[in-house]
């Protein structure tokens, strides 16, 4: 039986990607050799990087003065590489989440962090507003989609100041403005990817301006440099990025994307809303996430919530049990998950509660 798969990363990859992945590895480019054995200098594997980057370009529609680079060390490893490059004094984070704590532990070793405001009151089930970020500090750090809690940023702020996001769990499902902001990353096995690889894209100019000295691989100049060719580039989850940039370029983009990703999203928050047996964590519809949709059973149905991950595997359903520190479900709906998977978990849903 064909799975429904609703896990939160590494996460559903179109079959594009994985055809032309698994023929790859059997055959790169004509080369005879597989894309596991063949260097990145050859001329094959560099066209596979420079596709990639002009990808990522035109499909997020990157201005002119921003480097599109492809690093090791995922997501987390930016924690640290964004204040060692960026922090001087201080910065500005918003507290949205686990993802975004660990932002702020890490940029505390490189000066003083002021959390603008923070929803760990309500365990994260609310974005933050009203907040006023401090115009002396060398940047905001923002997390726009809330992978555990399942809260979003549909929106590019407007501040005065530097900005930086962490957009791993939601990148490539809408249009964003990349010139408001001058650090963008995002670990690629949530919507691009195996993991092994996260996209940064870093406005050049505002590099260069720290006192402090930075080790040559935290330093973005050095992969700026060198077109994220300095060592050795995970190559294999770049060439499954390159397919799968192709396939959502294919589709009309990230502006179709989202059309796509809402219309899941509220075909399964409405089936929620509807429910007399499951309510969403989120409450306030501005903040839900349409990547990861967070959802429990009501406190007289709670002690069937195993029971229902039993019963969706059944249907095939795979990857619904909820982050241990929200509990429930949580369903991701990433871009490659087709609608029909929606489908088959509210029918799930709906003929389980009529059981009950
Ligand atoms: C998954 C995730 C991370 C962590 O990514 P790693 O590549 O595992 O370091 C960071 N931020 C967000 C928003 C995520 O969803």
């Amino acid at each position: 039986m064909k799975k429904h798969n609703f896990y939160a990363g590494p996460s559903i990859l179109s079959e594009y990607t994985i055809k032309n992945t698994a023929d790859a590895i059997l055959d790169f480019a004509g080369t005879g050799l597989s894309v596991l054995e063949v260097s990145h200098r050859s001329k094959e594997f560099q066209a596979v990087i420079d596709e990639a980057m002009a990808l990522v370009k035109e499909l997020l529609d990157v201005p002119e003065g921003y480097s599109v680079l492809f690093l090791g060390g995922g997501a987390s490893m930016q924690f640290c590489m964004v204040p060692y490059n960026l922090l001087k004094k201080k910065a500005a984070y918003l507290e949205t989440g686990t993802w975004a704590s660990n932002a702020i532990k890490e940029a505390r070793l490189f000066g003083e962090v002021d959390v603008v405001a923070s929803s760990k009151d309500a365990n994260f089930t609310y974005i933050p507003k009203g907040y006023t970020v401090p115009s002396d500090v060398d940047y905001f750090h923002i997390t726009t989609n809330n992978t555990i809690y399942g809260t979003e940023m549909r929106y590019d702020p407007d501040v005065n100041v530097r900005m930086v996001a962490d957009m791993s769990s939601d990148i490539f499902s809408r249009p964003v403005d990349v010139s408001k902001y001058d650090i963008i990353y995002a670990g690629a096995q949530k919507n691009l990817a195996p993991a092994g690889v996260t996209i940064v894209i870093v406005r050049d100019e505002v590099l260069g301006h720290v006192d402090r000295p930075i080790p040559t691989m935290l330093d973005y100049r050095t992969h700026v440099k060198k077109g994220s060719m300095f060592n050795t580039p995970p190559v294999l989850p770049i060439f499954s990025a390159l397919q799968t940039l192709r396939y959502y370029k294919e589709l009309g983009g990230v502006k179709e994307l989202e059309k796509m990703d809402m219309a899941k999203a509220a075909r399964l928050y409405d089936a929620i809303d509807s429910s007399r047996m499951f309510e969403g964590t989120v409450t306030d519809p501005a903040d839900r996430s349409i990547m990861n949709v967070c959802f429990v059973m009501t406190p007289e149905y709670k002690e069937l919530e195993k029971e229902f991950i039993d019963f969706a595997s059944t249907k095939g359903i795979v990857g619904i049990k909820g982050h241990r520190s929200v509990g429930g479900f949580r369903a991701s709906l990433y871009n490659a998950l087709p609608m029909a998977s929606v489908e088959v978990l509210v029918a799930a849903m709906k003929e389980f509660e009529n059981k009950h």
